[in-house]
Order: C-alpha cells, then sequence, then structure tokens
C-alpha cells in the first residue's frame, strides 16, 4: 500500500513554506534611503548610471541602458536594429508572450522556429528553414536562464547578414562557453521584475558591445536626446523609457547577493536533477558542458505520464502543490504560435505591410508547425527559482513528494 496522497486527503510531506521571494537586507534600505535623501529621484541621479556599469561590466559587455522593463527592452532593442513593420523575426514559440508581442508592437512578424528538447531553446538545426528575404533578426531566448546555442546562431546569423538580440530576460549571469550571454549578439535583454533572479518589482536594462547601438538606444530611451547634449536637443523620436533610481537602487544591492545566490541554486539543481532523474517517469533537462554558467531561473522537467498511470501533467502538478512543493508550475500552457492574440497581431501587422500570407479555417494566419513545443506545453512542470535557495532538506523533500505521487499513481 502506498501513502495516501495529500490531494486525496493523506498528509503532505511538508508544509514549510520554501525560501521566500524577494529578498533584501540593510543594502536596499540604505541605498533607497541615499536616493530619498539626496532629492535625485530621477534624471541627475548617480544609481542609475552606476548600475548600468556594473550590470553591463557584469556580463561582460561594454555597455547598458537601463529601462522600465524587460518587455521594454525588447521592443527598444528591435527598434535601435531598425526592425519594423514588414520584417520577419525568427524566434522561439516556448517563451513569454514579450517575445513575440515586441516583435508585433514594431509592426514585425515573429516566425516560430520549434524548440530542442533537450534545453527548451531554439533548435538551431530549423532555423535556416525559416528565413525568407524579409528576415531581418534571430530572437533566441536564454530559457529558464540556460543559454541557447550561441554558436550555431552567431553562425547562421552571419551566414545570412541577421542581426540577434539576446532575450537574455531569465539570464542574469548565465554563460555559453566561458562567455557571458546578453552582448554575444548585437543587443541583449535582461528583466527585473518581480518574480525575477534579480529584482526591483519591475526593471530591465538593454547590454551591447556595439558602442553605435549603445547610443542610439541611450536616445530611443531618453525622448531622442543625444547624450552630452542640449536638454532641448531631440535629434531622433524616442520613448520616455528611463528607469528611476529607485529601482536601481534596489538593484545595486540585489546583484551584490547575485553570486552567492547562483551558486546555491546551481548546488541544488545539481542535486535535485540527479536525484530526480531516479524517479521514473521525471526527466530534469540534461546538463551541457557548453553552459558554464545556467542562471536557473526555473528548474524544468519534462513528465511522462506513462509512468503514472496514465494521469495529466496537470494532475500531477495539482498533487505536487498539495503534498506542499507549492513553487511547481505547469509552466507555458500555450505555445506562442497557438495564441490567437498573436495570431490576429499578426494578421493585422502582415495586412499592414501588403504582404500575402495563407491563412485556415478560422481565418487567422497559418503559423509554422512546432510539434516539440506543443508537446512541452503538456509534458512540462517547474519549479521556481526560489525553490532552489532552499537546503538540502528542501530539496529531499521535493524527491519524497514526486516519488511517493509515482508509487501511488504508476
Ligand atoms: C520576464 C520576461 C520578459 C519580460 O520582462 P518584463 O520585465 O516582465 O517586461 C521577456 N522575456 C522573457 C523570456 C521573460 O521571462
Amino acid at each position: 500500500m502506498s501513502a495516501p496522497l495529500a490531494i486525496e486527503g493523506g498528509t503532505a510531506v511538508r508544509t514549510e513554506p520554501f525560501p521566500t521571494w524577494p529578498v533584501y537586507d540593510e543594502r536596499e534600505e540604505r541605498n533607497l534611503l541615499e536616493v530619498l535623501r539626496s532629492g535625485c529621484w530621477g534624471i541627475g541621479g548617480t544609481k542609475v548610471v552606476e548600475f548600468e556599469q556594473r550590470f553591463a561590466a557584469f556580463q561582460d559587455a561594454r555597455f547598458g541602458v537601463c529601462v522600465p522593463n524587460g518587455t521594454l527592452a525588447l521592443q527598444m532593442s528591435l527598434q535601435a536594429l531598425g526592425i519594423g513593420p514588414g520584417d520577419e523575426v525568427i524566434t522561439t514559440p516556448y517563451t513569454f508572450i514579450a517575445t513575440a508581442s515586441a516583435a508585433l508592437q514594431q509592426g514585425a512578424v515573429p516566425v516560430f522556429v520549434d524548440i530542442d528538447l533537450d534545453s527548451y531553446t531554439l533548435d538551431p538545426a530549423q532555423i535556416e528553414a525559416a528565413i525568407t528575404p524579409d528576415t531581418k533578426a534571430i530572437v533566441p531566448v536564454h530559457l529558464a536562464g540556460r543559454p541557447a546555442d550561441m554558436d550555431a546562431i552567431m553562425h547562421v546569423a552571419g551566414r545570412y547578414g541577421l542581426r540577434v538580440l539576446e532575450d537574455a530576460c531569465q539570464a542574469w549571469g548565465a554563460s555559453w562557453r566561458g562567455r557571458k550571454v546578453g552582448a554575444i549578439g548585437d543587443l541583449g535583454c535582461f528583466s527585473f521584475q518581480s518574480s525575477k533572479n534579480v529584482s526591483a518589482g519591475e526593471g530591465g536594462i538593454v547590454v551591447t558591445n556595439d558602442e553605435v547601438l549603445a547610443e542610439l538606444c541611450w536616445s530611443l530611451h531618453n525622448v531622442g536626446r543625444v547624450r552630452h547634449g542640449a536638454w532641448y536637443q531631440h535629434e531622433i523620436i524616442g520613448g520616455n523609457l528611463r528607469m528611476t533610481e529607485w529601482q536601481a537602487a534596489v538593484l545595486l544591492a540585489q546583484i551584490e547577493r547575485l553570486p552567492e545566490h547562483a551558486a546555491r541554486r546551481e548546488a541544488n539543481a545539481r542535486y535535485l536533477a540527479e536525484a530526480l532523474s531516479e524517479v521514473p517517469g521525471v526527466t530534469p533537462l540534461p546538463w551541457d558542458d557548453r553552459v558554464t554558467g545556467h542562471a536557473h531561473h526555473l528548474f524544468i522537467c519534462r513528465y511522462d505520464p506513462a509512468a503514472f498511470g496514465g494521469r495529466s501533467r496537470d494532475a500531477f502538478v495539482a498533487a505536487l502543490v498539495a503534498e506542499g512543493i507549492t513553487t511547481a508550475s505547469v509552466g507555458y500552457v500555450t505555445p506562442l504560435h497557438r495564441n490567437n492574440a498573436i495570431r490576429r497581431s499578426v494578421a493585422a501587422n502582415l495586412a499592414r505591410a501588403g504582404r500575402a500570407w495563407p491563412l485556415t479555417a478560422d481565418g487567422l494566419p497559418e503559423m509554422p508547425s512546432c510539434p516539440r513545443a506543443e508537446w512541452a506545453t503538456q509534458h512540462t512542470f517547474w519549479l521556481a527559482q526560489n525553490t532552489l535557495l532552499g537546503d538540502q532538506e528542501d530539496m529531499d523533500s521535493i524527491v519524497a513528494a514526486v516519488r511517493k505521487i509515482q508509487r501511488a499513481w504508476g
């Protein structure tokens, strides 16, 4: 007889919460008070500039421009790369909506290429077939904090003269073969939203090694001003995408804590991956030696219903949460190429650009088929990054809960 599951009225494996997020200490408090008392809460302050320099250096990039969030970082970056109406941007369907909506808001069309199921990032082998004369850029996502295959992506981009914008909104400190992500391509974007491993509630940054792009981004984020120019000197049209000093005050303290957090996440992720791989039906994504730094924003596992008596992934995650693994989730449930808001926006942008595109019976544009991304939305579960800030007992409780469910159903 297996132990009764918590979801069926049994006793949960654990009732203690996992480490909460966000975390802060007197460093955030001190920095925030400094901003308050300085009277410089926006333009003219020192914290945003200091954070731009520190974060860019941390990512092995020469330049950084802070913006209000990761979504605007992506949209502004596409604008800086000259991507506009009718242009095509190759990206992954297994990501947060902003990766694609940023392109749509620029009037461009996201073209979805399927993922690789060992990394859940863009399958570089499928990129070339998606390139057309309208393709302008590739936007790889370093999903969960694991870098996409930047060797292959830079290679194909170079062959076709495409720009590369790295969506590194989950990848602070991540590195590919010893090189930090963000400035491997032309531009890279990071997010500091509430759930992210480095957080100010909201926030974002664009990094690059290209001085011309850096100055263009600076101008676009500051109503078209020129760095060191006059107050009413506007050479181009840009928005107001300036970060406040409050956000930078918090972020300066947050990045001091990141190396220690990253080490703890890495150690726990390795321990957990090894232990969970012993449980039938659960497969943590395999390690790749080329990933020399993984941010572990998410801990991703594939789920095989056959080892769980045919129970769905959703049923499994509900049972896991009931056992006290409250940071477990089903993750993205709709691949972006199946999202009708995206399909309607693709249709509108194509129409505006005077482009023909095959339609399906529902009157919306036919989308490329991405069977692996579809499979992933049904056979995946995640643990949030703060789970990995716990201790070994916390990791053991996750393994115990997964085992308990597998024994009950398998
Ligand atoms: C969080 C995130 C974004 C958007 O960042 P916000 O700061 O929330 O606007 C974009 N892409 C990915 C992959 C993300 O995880």
